[in-house]
């Protein structure tokens, strides 16, 4: 089942779980706080206090957690589309 839930980040198109979904950290903003490796480690990972994209594009089964990621980055250096 499709789930409705979405979310907006600055300049990139919404999209929704199910759909082919790939992520980017822009390494300039990333400041290596570990937020987004402790909500959702299957995709994201500190390389030298830096976090890296380590799956894309990202399996639907963690593409939730990998939003909240997202959102959660007190940056706002995680993109998707
Ligand atoms: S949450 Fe944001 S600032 Fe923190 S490590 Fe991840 S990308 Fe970098």
């Amino acid at each position: 089942m499709i789930e409705t839930k979405s979310y907006n980040y600055y300049n990139i198109k919404t999209k929704h779980v199910g759909e082919n979904m790939n992520f980017k950290v822009n390494q300039d903003l990333c400041i290596g706080c570990g937020a987004c490796e402790e909500i959702c480690p299957e995709v994201f990972e500190l390389v030298d206090d830096k976090s890296q994209v380590k799956l894309n594009p990202v399996p639907e089964e963690f593409q939730e957690s990998a939003l909240d990621a997202g959102n959660g980055c007190p940056v706002q250096a995680i993109s998707h589309k």
